[in-house]
């Protein structure tokens, strides 16, 4: 997978791409992390990329044609890089803004089946809104907040959606149970020491009985998202014996609250 990013501040994306997994994944060749700075596609002696908005308010607008000449400059120098890119499928291309469709795992599992994005990164009051209407593929929001800059959400959504590009975690199978994969959130883990403070592993854990520690951690993670994300337990794939179950755990839990 190849992500190019768009943003007036590279700088920030050295630290991220060159560190730990994604700088292994790298290294190992299993994708290709570029930060451009769309600044170098300003046309006007100052480079400024951005103006005044019309109709007038506060705040600066980031204008199309740098934008839009950096993600043609990617897509020019992908196709001259390889043959094989020029007839790939276009790319996704991704602005980073608050009123975009919310990120979940569901979105970086559906865009990691992808072989190139870019992502645009936009700083000051907002873009132009040709940006959004006749560029772009996507638009994501990682929440229901304001940041300065799309800077932070990208990597938040890059970082989400190279782990999980085959080979790039070292155990594939820690993604498989990972919070959100399965519909529900993670058990609980521990690791030695057995007992510390006075606070012991549960027995299952230590038993080396398979079955009963899968059963105990299914059971764990349907307790854990009842308690703290009930509303995941509408969609989450379950048996009718774990549904009756539920609906006998909820009923103590709203009894002991009351
Ligand atoms: N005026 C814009 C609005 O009300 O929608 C907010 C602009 S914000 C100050 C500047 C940039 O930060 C946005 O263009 C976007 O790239 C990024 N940004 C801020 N919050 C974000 C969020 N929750 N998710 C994704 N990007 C965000």
């Amino acid at each position: 997978m190849r992500v190019d990013v768009l943003t007036l501040f590279p700088e920030m994306f050295e630290g991220v791409f060159g560190t730990s997994i994604l700088g292994k994944a790298q290294t190992k060749g299993l994708v290709s992390l570029n930060a451009v700075n769309f600044r170098n596609y300003a046309t006007n002696k100052h480079n400024t990329v951005d103006d005044t908005p019309y109709g007038g308010g506060g705040g600066m607008v980031l204008k199309p044609d740098p934008i839009f000449a950096a993600v043609e400059d990617v897509l020019e120098k992908r196709s001259k890089e390889s043959a094989a890119a020029a007839s790939a499928k276009p790319p996704r291309i991704i602005l980073m803004c608050p009123q975009g469709e919310t990120f979940t795992q569901k979105k970086a599992e559906e865009l990691v089946q992808e072989d190139h994005l870019i992502f645009i990164c936009g700083h000051y009051e907002g873009y132009d809104e040709r940006i959004r209407e006749f560029l772009v593929t996507d638009e994501i929001s990682i929440g229901d907040y304001v940041l300065t800059g799309g800077e932070l959400p990208a990597m938040v959504a890059i970082d989400s959606v190279a782990r999980l590009i085959p080979g790039v975690l070292g155990n594939e199978t820690s993604a498989v149970t990972d919070s959100f994969s399965t519909g529900l959130l993670e058990y609980p883990h521990y690791t030695r020491p057995p007992e510390f403070r006075g606070m012991k592993v549960p027995d299952v854990l230590l038993s080396g009985h398979h079955l009963n520690i899968d059963a105990w951690r299914r059971e764990q993670s349907l307790i854990r998202t009842l308690e703290r994300r009930p509303d995941m337990l509408d969609t989450a794939e379950l048996t009718e014996k774990e549904r009756i179950w539920l609906d006998k755990l909820r009923s103590e839990m709203e009894r002991t609250s009351e």
